[in-house]
């Protein structure tokens, strides 16, 4: 759930390198016809498809296919990658930049995926001065590297209800286009436009931290206290998984995730938020 800067995520890029199983080649040029086992499995895996207005589920469909056609996937410590998974990898991608486009991905190279958790070992210099080797067990990792690398376990079986490792990790991509992930993930139009993200992020991020002291349990995961990035991260999560839950808890933050992505996702036939 790291999004890293350069330096970190160089080792852990380095440390898969040596173990992909092969590079794919692009599934489907963006003129294919959406195949009807594709949609099936949109179906079951990403369920926000099934309530999406036709207009949209269209986008969507030419949003996955236009993401395979010029993503690569990597599969690591043996995996290979297959076409399920790249369809339902894309078919959660997709739903981040319904309304934006895949050019919001144009910084994004490939995808790396391990069957599972994977460890990512970074250097950091000690007080002492001394360079030090942590190793990090990780579920998933967003890079300004243009790469994402997610545990397919992972993207199978959420954590719980809110959880959705995908959309976590491409928030931090969307984050990381500007540069280094900070939460604000977009060259504000307006400085009213940039005051307000930062106001009510800043005042949600806040409360989010003193619930998270006192062990609070909410709709936003603990981890999202940990940064800006993360909790902007955490909150794209619930933004499409627990969409009209979020808006009625936190109607502010909900507004300006709506405004970001250009998206009402609790107006979508009820959403599912209710029923996962
Ligand atoms: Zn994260």
């Amino acid at each position: 759930m790291f999004a890293s800067n350069l330096s970190s995520f160089a080792s852990s890029v380095l440390r898969g390198a040596g173990q992909r199983a092969r590079s794919w080649l692009p599934l489907a040029s963006p003129e294919t016809e959406f195949p009807e086992q594709w949609r099936a499995w949109l179906h079951e895996h990403v369920p926000l498809c099934t309530v999406l207005p036709e207009v949209l589920r269209h986008s969507h469909e030419d949003l996955v296919l236009k993401f395979l056609a010029c993503k690569p996937f990597i599969g690591c410590a043996g995996l290979e990658v297959t076409e399920h998974m790249r369809v339902v990898i894309a078919g959660h991608a997709g739903l981040l930049v319904l309304a934006r486009g895949m050019s919001a991905y144009a910084q994004l190279r490939e995808i790396l995926v391990y069957p599972g958790e994977f460890v990512a070992r970074r250097a950091q210099v000690g007080t002492d001065g001394v360079v030090h080797q942590h190793a990090h067990v990780l579920r998933g990792e967003s890079s300004s590297l243009g790469q994402v690398v997610l545990s397919w376990a992972d993207v199978l079986a959420p954590a719980g209800p809110g959880h959705n490792l995908v959309v976590h990790e491409f928030a931090h991509q969307l984050d990381q286009a500007k540069g280094g992930a900070n939460g604000a993930p977009f060259t504000f139009a307006s400085p009213s436009q940039r005051q307000r993200w930062a106001a009510v992020m800043s005042h949600e991020f806040e409360q989010h931290q003193r619930n998270t002291a006192l062990g609070e349990q909410t709709l936003l995961s603990h981890y999202g206290a940990t940064s800006p990035a993360e909790f902007f991260a955490v909150c794209s999560e619930v933004f499409f998984e627990l969409p009209q839950a979020m808006r009625y808890v936190h109607p502010a933050l909900y507004t300006e995730l709506s405004r970001y992505y250009r998206l009402d996702p609790a107006n979508w036939h009820g959403a599912l938020g209710e029923r996962r």
